[in-house]
């Protein structure tokens, strides 16, 4: 059992799915959780949730695509529990489902903004905390999207791919000051993205991925990923950086 007694976590993207799961992982370990997300009522509620069960939590509003907002979440979060030990830079969203030839400038920008800047920024303020903390452990989410290419999904691939290039370039720049950072490549796993995935008439499809592609032959809970990120931020993975692992029950060896 991990224990996160005295340690700081932050988690974008924390209102729902493989966020809330994260933050509520991180919590039962102990660790205080800043809980960050652009959906405000949601974020409150979902640290409420935790709060009520008698875990240390902060519901923070921010929009993981505007510097300032990312800024300002890092600095709430130190002010409220004096230091960062952890961050899992979950926040993301899907594209419209477009050939290259037809994506619009305005989705490749939306897609971008979030999931491939909103890593970068986020990474940017936790790692001024943690390098002159001299510790820490950064997980960003990728996805199985960030090493396969996909069909009419361009945008969204090249962000996550995007992601793990960050990840490493990171993993170098701070391997002797005492920061790891690793991402996590969840392939098809069972949240509120996937529900309206299926809403958009994606369902078939998902259907049948999981049917040929996964070898486990089932989708995946948030839990196994949550638990992955804590793998990676505990000393269990102390001789772990840049890396990307794979929570895809094998998807990525097809
Ligand atoms: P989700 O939609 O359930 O949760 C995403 C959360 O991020 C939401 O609470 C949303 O409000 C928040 N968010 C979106 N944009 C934001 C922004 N600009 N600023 C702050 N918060 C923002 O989705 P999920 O399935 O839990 O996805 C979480 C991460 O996992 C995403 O990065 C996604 O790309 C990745 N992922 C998911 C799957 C899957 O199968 N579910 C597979 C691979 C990768």
């Amino acid at each position: 059992m991990i224990s996160f007694e005295n340690k700081v976590a932050l988690v974008t993207g924390a209102a729902s799915g493989l966020g809330f799961a994260t933050a509520k992982a991180f919590a039962e370990a102990g660790a205080a959780v800043a809980l960050a997300d652009w959906h405000e009522k949601e974020v409150q509620a979902s640290a409420k949730e935790l709060a009520d069960k008698g875990y240390r939590t902060l519901a923070i509003a921010c929009d993981v695509s505007d510097d300032a907002q990312v800024e300002a979440m890092v600095k709430k979060t130190v002010a409220e529990f004096g230091r960062l030990d952890f961050a899992y830079n979950n926040a993301g969203i899907q594209n419209v489902l477009a050939e290259t030839a037809d994506v619009s400038r305005d989705d490749y920008d939306r897609v971008m903004a979030v999931n491939l800047r909103g890593v970068w920024s986020c990474m940017k303020f936790e790692l001024q905390v943690m390098r002159e903390q001299g510790s820490g452990a950064i997980v960003n989410c990728s996805s199985l999207g960030g090493l396969v290419g996909g069909n009419r999904r361009g945008t969204y691939h090249a962000a996550k791919h995007g992601v793990i290039g960050f990840t490493k370039s990171a993993a170098l720049e701070y391997a002797t000051r005492g920061i790891r950072v690793n991402d996590v490549c969840p392939g098809l796993i069972r949240t509120p993205m996937s529900d309206r995935m299926e809403a958009e008439g994606q369902g078939e499809a998902l259907k049948t991925m999981c049917e040929q592609f996964v070898p486990m032959q089932r989708e995946g809970r948030p839990e196994e990923v949550a638990n992955t990120v804590l793998f990676l931020c505990s000393d269990l993975a102390s001789y772990i950086t840049g890396q990307s692992i794979s929570v895809d029950g094998g998807f990525v060896m097809r």
